[in-house]
């Protein structure tokens, strides 16, 4: 197994790390060219949705990217990577990949004091740290969308068939469980369960 991590900008190098803990190995997507290399799934990591948005266009990712999506390719987007992911945004115009069946809300939790750290519930895990920073939340879920987690009466962790989005940051705290639960996903896609 091979991960696809989108390397644009921000936290892509803890889930290369999360992934290494894993024993699964993990290659950079920075450039058009990388598209068309080896890899199972994609990761969307966190960072600032507006400026990945941005840079996807500009380096001609975006399209390829949205193709493989499109075509079941796992994908795991945290925190920006959800907005990414997200259908609506109910306080933003501009979506992206537009895969997932969920409206979120851009720093849902303020811009300078929405960082914190909570344990909570995921579905099929158990409680998990989870670590927030300026995060989404998911507003509703609907269509094939699943809901995983809540904190405070808000979705934070949704799943839709082979598509994975955290509003938190599982790559900056030690528990790799939501690393393992994604990879469980592209080993079933891959057909190497
Ligand atoms: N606030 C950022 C955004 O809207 C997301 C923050 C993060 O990824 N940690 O894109």
């Amino acid at each position: 197994m091979n991960i696809g991590i989108l390397a644009l900008q921000g936290a892509f190098i803890e889930h290369e790390k999360m992934f290494d803990k894993l024993g699964i190995s993990t290659f950079e997507i920075r450039k058009k060219s990388d598209i068309e290399c080896e890899y199972d799934a994609i990761v969307i990591p966190g960072g600032e949705s507006t400026v990945m948005s941005k840079l996807l266009n500009e380096l001609e990712l975006y399209t390829p990217l949205k193709t493989r999506i499109d075509q079941g390719m796992p994908v795991f987007g945290t925190c920006a990577g959800l907005i990414l992911l997200a259908k609506e945004i109910s306080n933003d115009d501009t979506v992206c990949f537009a895969t997932m069946d969920m409206k979120v809300r851009r720093n849902a939790y303020g811009r300078q004091l929405g960082s914190f750290y909570t344990e909570a519930e995921f579905k099929g895990i158990g409680k998990i740290p989870m670590t927030f920073i300026r995060a989404p939340y998911i507003e509703s879920v609907y269509g094939d969308a699943e809901a995983l987690a809540e904190v405070d009466g808000h979705i934070v962790a949704a799943r839709q068939g082979n598509m994975l989005a955290t509003a938190f940051h599982p790559e900056l705290n030690d528990d790799l469980s939501v690393h393992k639960y994604f990879a469980d996903i592209v080993r079933k896609y891959s057909g190497r369960a």
